[in-house]
């Protein structure tokens, strides 16, 4: 019997799509001139601490899934720390570092040189919300939350 050819998923297509749009604006951030020193003191993830929870939007919270995945869970871990981000680990260590969110990737506290600004950045938070439409994504929402609602959409 001849196998039968397999039919394109289109939503798979846009998946896929968006998150290669989102990896192009990560790499773009990482290309610009802004100055910053992480030496990991984790202040940024413990949200309780800084009163700051990163905001998601739906193509950041598709490939932060998606790396929660790969690293081989299926839900969101308890936080090491109370008021703690849930994918920080007991080592200080990011458990998605190469596809944490945009948040993280702008939010420095004060020894590192203090968050970005706003206007250096607005072009890219511009191309996350357009994504955001695209995908029928409701806007930016708190990390813990949407994360969470993604991996249990992806069982
Ligand atoms: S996703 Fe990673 S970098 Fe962002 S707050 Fe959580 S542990 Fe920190």
């Amino acid at each position: 019997m001849k196998p039968r050819a397999r039919i394109p998923n289109p939503y798979e297509a846009e998946r896929r799509a968006a998150l290669e749009e989102v990896r192009a604006i990560y790499r773009e951030l990482e290309s610009r001139p802004i100055q910053r020193n992480c030496t990991r003191l984790t202040e940024c993830c413990q949200f309780k601490l800084t009163g700051r929870t990163p905001q998601l939007t739906k193509g950041e919270t598709l490939l932060a899934a998606k790396a929660v995945r790969g690293a081989g869970r299926k839900a969101l871990p308890e936080p090491p720390l109370a008021g703690a981000c849930p994918l920080l680990k007991q080592d200080g260590k990011c458990t998605i570092y190469q596809d944490r969110p945009f948040g993280c990737r702008t939010h420095f506290c004060a020894a590192a040189g203090g968050p970005y600004d706003r206007p250096q950045v607005l072009d890219l938070i511009r191309r996350l919300e357009a994504l955001d439409t695209r995908l029928g994504g409701s806007g930016p929402r708190a990390l813990p939350v949407a994360l969470a609602e993604e991996l249990r959409a992806m069982h």
